[in-house]
């Protein structure tokens, strides 16, 4: 009988394993072979070839991601821009639109803004907490519907349900970036979302040293993103399929602490007098705080804030942490700081900014790890230096 996980713990652990075991190992080895000899395939797609993204090792992890997001089947690519471009590039031919929330992560922001148009490809941004506004958006070529389970860095949280409902009524294939959240959090596959996407570089790997990315859904759905990502090239090395086998088996340990020690410091931060506001979804004080409750399990690992005063007090405050590291990415094991409007949202003006509510004091915290106290420690210290 074929093995059933139910729990997410269980999942983690087994749900990837490949049987028979490879010479009893345990853990399931690199297969650092471009090439495997070939059986009966009958079809390209199902030659065994790292490029086409079927050996031991994306089976192995592309399992395991199918068992964490209750889908049918995972597939995992060289990188989270990977798995949306190719995803993307899928559903869509020349002439089809797609609606896509407004404040999406940078990348995928510039895929549709700026790549899209030279493959006869049109988008409209929607605001994707204001589902009476998104009907005047469609059109009748309009395919698809794409957003982020919490946005970066003000972790808004849009009206996911409406989303779903909206797509289904209009025949549209919904497509949501659960990065933010990661399946521990949140499997939109449950919630009625067709595609589950992730940057897996981030809390799915967890320890910051690979980029990578996951795709999860209905069989055949996936199964035509595989061919296209056969097609496009993104493929996953196997070493990173090792490393992503890895960083996930601890993926609810990590998740669940980064949640609790992220709440923690989120109340800490509201409670301090150099504070001016702290964006966290899991604060009473968050503006879509009922709905997050509604639907995650956890608020995740990312939370912003603002410092009372100028650009130089952030600046200072964020130099006189001792912990954390000053750099972009999230999801780590290592606590992160970085100012969005010096780095991952520096192509704006700064009016631009302004009207989507990124000031330039504002601060994103990713946390890792480490001890809360130690942290917590840590910022009343470097907040007091900033004064
Ligand atoms: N989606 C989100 C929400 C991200 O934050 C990122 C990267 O920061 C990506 C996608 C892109 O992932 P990658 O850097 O693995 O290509």
């Amino acid at each position: 009988m074929a093995k059933q996980f139910k729990r997410i713990e269980t999942k983690l652990i087994h749900a990837g394993d490949l049987e028979p075991r490879v010479y009893g190992a345990v853990e399931t080895p690199i297969f650092q072979s471009s090439t495997f000899e070939a059986g009966d395939e009958s079809s390209y797609h199902d030659l065994k070839y790292i490029r086409l993204n079927n050996t031991p090792n994306h089976v192995s992890v592309g399992r395991t991601i199918a068992a964490l997001e209750n889908a049918e089947a995972g597939l995992v690519t060289a990188s989270g821009m990977a798995a949306i471009s190719t995803t993307l590039f899928t559903l869509l031919s020349a002439g089809d639109h797609i609606l896509a929330q407004s404040s999406l992560y940078g990348g995928t922001h510039d895929l549709l803004a700026h790549d899209f148009a030279k493959f006869g490809l049109t988008y409209d941004f929607i605001d994707a907490d204001d589902p009476a506004s998104w009907r005047a958006k469609l059109r009748p070529t309009t395919k698809a519907i794409y957003c982020e389970a919490m946005t970066n860095p003000l972790l808004e949280v849009a009206d996911l349900a409406s989303i779903v409902r909206f797509a289904r009524e209009q025949r549209l294939t919904s497509i949501i970036d659960n990065t933010f959240a990661s399946p521990v959090n949140f499997t939109p596959l449950d919630a009625g979302f067709d595609l589950v996407l992730h940057s897996a570089s981030k809390y799915l790997n967890g320890h910051s040293d690979i980029v990578a990315g996951t795709i999860a859904g209905r069989s055949e759905m996936v199964e035509r993103i595989r061919h296209k990502l056969n097609h496009l090239g993104g493929s996953m090395d196997p070493h990173a399929a090792f490393l992503l086998s890895r960083g996930l088996k601890t993926l609810a340990l990590r998740m669940r602490y980064q949640n609790e020690s992220t709440l923690q410091i989120a109340k800490f931060l509201a409670g301090h007098r150099a504070v001016a506001r702290v964006n966290y979804a899991g604060l009473e004080s968050h503006p879509r705080h009922a709905r997050a409750r509604e639907l995650f399990k956890g608020f995740g690992g990312v939370l912003s804030f603002e410092v009372q005063g100028s650009v130089d007090t952030a600046v200072k405050f964020m130099k006189s942490t001792t912990i954390p590291m000053l750099g972009p990415s999230l999801g780590g094991v290592q606590t992160l700081l970085t100012r969005p409007a010096a780095s991952s949202h520096a192509g704006m003006s700064a009016e631009e900014r302004a009207k989507v509510g990124i000031s330039d004091t504002l601060i994103r915290l990713s946390v890792g790890i480490e001890a809360t106290e130690d942290l917590i420690e840590d910022f009343a210290q470097a907040l007091t230096a900033a004064r």
